[in-house]
């Protein structure tokens, strides 16, 4: 680890800082361009039409702020497709629509968008070990898991992690005992009619079966019907399939540093999004966070020491594509990133930033500094590990691995569902995130 902080720089000035968020909250930039993206390019699944759009719009855009260097690193991504889904669960003469959504990656039920789909007897899973317990019982049936995200945790990331073990791998869990499809329970706290994809696997050398969300009310109501009825049915049509791989590509913004500009600093979000909405909050927030984050330092005159790279990273929701590109290949093999942050928490009010140990732990000093320069902001927590998703693809020796914390009680209301669209944005929410994420640039471009 080769973090060294350089003695002889001047120190971070929180007046300028108090600029950046009065400029953050006066111009809206940050908000305008998070529109422009939504509208102009929709929904933005790798691969996709939207795909395609969102990156010329980034070029275009980026283009006319004068960095020095624009461009597009061409990546290879998975494409899939959604088709019809439709799910309907029948008891003794009784039939209801349940509200479902395929999960990303999810094969098709028999015959694709013009078969019957698949009709078996549905069994509700409410954990791991209930999985286990219920083994063999499972073949034949469709396997309904519904474990709910934990309530108790403050930090709604975390419930997240905690429960999805389900839709990333119970389709493949499900399909060891035999079960013919899945359906599992939407990952949010909130209790509507909203299902919510998201990426699943497959397990090598596990029959592959079709997986589907069904809403949190959706799984409450069959929870309670099943325990009337416990043979009851479902009727589940997916027309969900790959079509192969597409092209699409990571937008690379650049301003160079004038002490070190071999030494970069980045700041990035994903351009992608599902394709259930307009992706306002995943990850079009994080577009906006680094496009505006750069834009308040260089509108005020800053002159970084580092170079400053933005980069809006392809295909994070399928596989991390663009992710791995990026880091595999570089721009330049004489560059070397210092520190690289993402943003991909939405555009919550800030709460704080996460740093690897080497910071966190062994420099509380940097932590307090910080602190008492971004406190009165909202910026407060400071946790250790848990960049994006993004960025963590990037090993280069000694580098600084951040995450942007945006407040997360209202994340997963809109997370991967059609709701996530630029009407669940608050524009001083994401303005305060822009200026916190250019007063943390600004504080590690001085300090490093
Ligand atoms: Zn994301």
């Amino acid at each position: 680890m080769c973090l060294s902080l350089s003695g002889q720089v001047s120190e971070p000035d929180p007046v300028f800082i108090q600029n950046l968020y009065q400029k953050a909250l006066g111009d809206q930039q940050g908000y305008f361009w998070l529109s422009d993206l939504c509208k102009e390019a929709g929904p933005r699944l790798a691969g996709s039409p939207g795909d395609a759009k969102a990156v010329k719009w980034a070029v275009e855009t980026l283009d006319t702020l004068g960095y020095e260097k624009v461009l597009k690193q061409e990546v290879d991504v998975r494409h899939w497709v959604r088709g019809i889904e439709t799910a309907e669960f029948l008891s003794k003469g009784k039939r209801k629509a349940l509200n479902i959504t395929a999960l990303g990656g999810s094969i098709s039920t028999p015959g694709g968008d013009s078969g019957n789909g698949i009709t078996a007897e549905v069994v509700e899973v409410k954990n791991r070990k209930d999985l286990y317990a219920k083994g063999s019982k499972l073949k034949g049936k469709v396997v309904f898991f519904n474990e709910p995200m934990d309530p108790w945790l403050i930090n709604t990331g975390s419930a997240y992690g905690k429960a999805g073990w389900q839709r990333w791998g119970g389709a493949s869990e499900a399909a060891k005992y035999g079960a013919v499809a899945v359906l599992v329970r939407s990952l949010t706290h909130r209790l509507d009619d909203f299902p919510h994809t998201g990426a699943m696997t497959y397990e090598q050398g596990v029959k592959k079966i079709p997986a589907a969300a069904i809403s949190t009310n959706g799984a409450e109501w069959l929870s309670k019907e099943l325990l009337k009825s416990p043979h009851s049915k479902v009727k589940i049509i997916l027309g969900s399939h790959d079509i192969g791989r597409k092209n699409s590509a990571n937008v690379i913004a650049e301003w160079k540093g004038i002490e070190k500009p071999d030494e970069v600093i980045l700041v990035g979000g994903h351009l992608d999004s599902w394709d259930l909405a307009t992706g306002a909050q995943d990850d079009g927030a994080g577009v906006a966070h680094a496009m505006h984050a750069v834009w308040l330092l260089k509108s005020l005159g800053y002159q970084p020491r580092h170079t400053i790279r933005i980069v809006l990273f392809a295909n994070e929701e399928f596989g991390l594509d663009g992710a791995k590109k990026y880091a595999k290949e570089g721009l330049e093999e004489n560059r070397k990133h210092i520190l690289c942050i993402e943003s991909d928490g939405g555009s919550g009010a800030p709460r704080g930033f996460s740093l690897p140990a080497i910071i966190h732990d062994k420099s509380p000093e940097l932590i307090k500094e910080l602190d008492n320069l971004l406190a009165r902001y909202g910026c407060k927590e400071w946790t250790q590990g848990g960049s994006g998703a993004d960025v963590s693809q990037i090993i280069d020796d000694g580098v600084i691995l951040c995450g942007y914390r945006a407040d997360s009680q209202r994340y997963f209301d809109y997370h991967h569902t059609s709701q996530d669209d630029i009407k669940s944005v608050h524009p001083r929410e994401l303005e305060l995130g822009s200026a916190s994420i250019a007063s943390f640039l600004y504080f590690f471009d001085k300090k490093l």
